[in-house]
């Protein structure tokens, strides 16, 4: 049975042991494949299915619908870079929505509200258009926030979620009238949109435990072990040392050379750490993993 330093919090995570069967390496559970991309049923994609009214060509007009609040600001955001001119909100709440041109003396406003009878937003009222000067020639999209961003990034990132920064760049110059983003804008983006598809670092950190429990679940001859200590400072509880191997692993392990190789890669990601991994090889050379690790630094106490 797989250690753990706290035992309290994991009570209420229960495995199901299999007994009956012969300790054969069957394939995984049906759960483990069967929510991929293609057939997830995300019920929140279905209620945004609605398309809005409005489209890149038009001007903002009274009677305009949009699927909700988000929506409204999305499209005013590309109506902005398309003219090259920038808006602030005067009112936002649950229900309406207000914003002007973030110029003094310009005339342009738009106002929406939620049609409950509806369940979208609709433009109730605009003036328009925009009487002040544009922003000339400077397109340095300062009307396209980083959460603007991340919603046009997540598309291509859930098709690749190594896409570079310049990469990202370049779709927006491409899509948004040759905008051109400052780089740091890019990447804070891209960090908002993946931690969308993913979860942030810390409900990352925070999913470890169920993650480790459904490795034991798949394979009972799984092992784990991890460390935490209490930080004096926020009273968080903080990860120090992960350790995980694999029932497939340890049981090809007899099938290979008694010799272990050992070896680490740094983590770029925000708190860092290194991975440490433990290979051994077969009769054919091909190495065969045998446990993982994740440590803060590689010291004769991480290894040991
Ligand atoms: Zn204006």
């Amino acid at each position: 049975m797989a250690e753990c330093d706290e035992d309290d919090a994991d009570a209420a995570i229960t495995v199901q042991h299999v007994t009956n069967t012969p300790l054969i390496y069957e394939p995984p559970a049906s759960s483990f494949y069967a929510n991929t991309w293609e057939n997830m049923v995300d019920p929140e994609v279905v209620q945004q299915a609605f398309a809005s009214s409005w489209n890149a060509d038009m001007n903002f007009a009274k009677g305009l619908i949009f699927a909700n609040k988000d929506a409204v600001k999305h499209e005013l955001t590309i109506y902005a870079a398309k003219h090259n001119k920038n808006f602030i909100t005067n009112w936002s709440t649950k229900s309406r929505l207000s914003v002007k041109c973030m110029d003094e003396s310009c005339q342009w406003y738009v106002w929406a509200v939620l049609k409950l009878e509806l369940g979208l937003w609709m433009v109730t009222s605009n003036r328009g258009p925009h009487s002040c000067i544009s922003l000339g020639m400077a397109l340095d999209g300062r009307m396209m926030g980083c959460n603007f961003l991340a919603v046009e990034f997540v598309p291509l990132l859930q098709k690749n979620h190594t896409a570079r920064i310049f990469h990202l760049r370049d779709f927006i110059t491409a899509k948004y009238y040759d905008h051109k983003l400052s780089y740091y804008k890019i990447w804070d983006a891209k960090q908002k949109a993946i931690a969308k598809i993913f979860g942030d670092w810390e409900e990352s950190y925070q999913r470890l435990r169920k993650l480790l429990v459904a490795y034991l679940d798949q394979e009972i001859g799984t092992r784990y072990w991890y460390h935490t200590i209490r930080s004096e400072v926020s009273g968080d509880t903080i990860l120090r040392y992960v350790f995980w191997a694999f029932a497939p692993c340890n049981e090809g392990f007899k099938h290979c050379k008694p010799v272990i190789s050992i070896d680490g890669t740094y983590l770029y990601g925000k708190y860092r750490g290194v991975l440490l991994i433990t290979m051994a090889t077969d009769a054919n050379n091909k190495v065969l993993p045998l446990a993982f690790a994740v440590v803060d630094k590689e010291s004769g106490l991480s290894w040991s």
